[in-house]
């Protein structure tokens, strides 16, 4: 699929992948997520835009199932989300994810990174893990750090190593937090262009960050979350150029 020039052709999607269904959730008082319903079609890429505290975070944890919801259900690819056990391990290794911050295994070098889930969970021969690792860590671009430990790269470097662990995985759909919060202004790109290239193969993307760009170049729609509510959705180039709510206008003011 050709995600170039501004937004692709949501006809071209296939059928839902991950779906949310009147999913609400509490922390104590705080109603953080309410009343959600959400479709990613296979293939889509969708942005998750919203003010700190609205939200988003807690979706990609409960669509990975590392928070519990307290009603509604999700489903991945069809399946309703277990509660524990083997089922739960299957999903995880179907919804890849990478937060903010880094998270590699500091004692493990980056190439141990990529192998350890592929080994311990799909039961993929060391040799083959290997090889296979190489060849994501040749698409992330640091093929040539493979015997490094995670502190002595970049952090632009650790998110595309961070990217790779999760497609070793061979994920349906990969979850992205904050990818590039965390880094220095000149690294930024170099994850973004990485995450630009994800999505014009055609992976299943739930993406939340504020950069603009990523979300022209590559999402077929943006959510906008505020307070714990899915407030709109739209193109990214009516959210951003003409939202409808008064909440999306005034948060876009404030990060345009
Ligand atoms: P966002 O990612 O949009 O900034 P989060 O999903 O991280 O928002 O958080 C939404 C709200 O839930 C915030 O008010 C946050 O303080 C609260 N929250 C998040 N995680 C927890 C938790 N484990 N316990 C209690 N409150 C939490
Ligand atoms: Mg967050």
């Amino acid at each position: 699929m050709e995600h170039s020039g501004s937004t692709a052709a949501a006809g071209s999607l296939g059928d839902p992948l991950v779906e949310l269904k009147g999913v609400n959730k509490h922390f104590g008082e705080l109603h953080v997520l309410q009343d959600i319903d959400l479709t990613v079609r296979r293939g889509e890429v969708l942005v998750v835009i919203g003010p700190s505290g609205s939200g988003k975070s807690t979706l990609c944890r409960a669509i990975n199932r590392l928070e519990t919801i307290d009603d509604g259900e999700i489903l991945i690819d069809g399946q309703r989300l277990p509660e524990e056990g083997k089922g739960l391990a299957q999903l995880r290794a179907d919804v890849g994810m990478v937060f903010q911050s880094f998270n590699l295994f500091a004692h493990k070098t980056v190439l141990e990174n990529v192998t350890l889930g592929p080994v311990k969970v799909r039961g993929t021969k060391t040799a083959a893990a290997k090889e296979e690792a190489m060849t994501l860590l040749e698409r992330v671009g640091v093929a040539n750090q493979a015997r490094k430990m995670p502190a002595q790269l970049s952090g632009g470097q650790q998110q595309r190593v961070a990217i790779a662990r999760a497609l070793a995985m061979r994920p349906k759909v990969m979850l992205f937090d904050e990818p590039t919060s965390a880094l220095d202004p000149e690294m930024i790109n170099e994850v973004l262009d990485v995450m630009v290239q994800l999505a014009s193969e055609g992976m299943t993307m739930v993406v939340v960050t504020h950069e603009m760009g990523f979300a022209r170049k590559a999402a077929h729609r943006v959510v906008f979350m505020d307070a714990g509510q899915i407030v709109e959705e739209a193109e990214p180039e009516k959210f951003f150029t003409d939202p409808e709510s008064e909440r999306a206008q005034d948060f876009l003011s404030k990060i345009l």
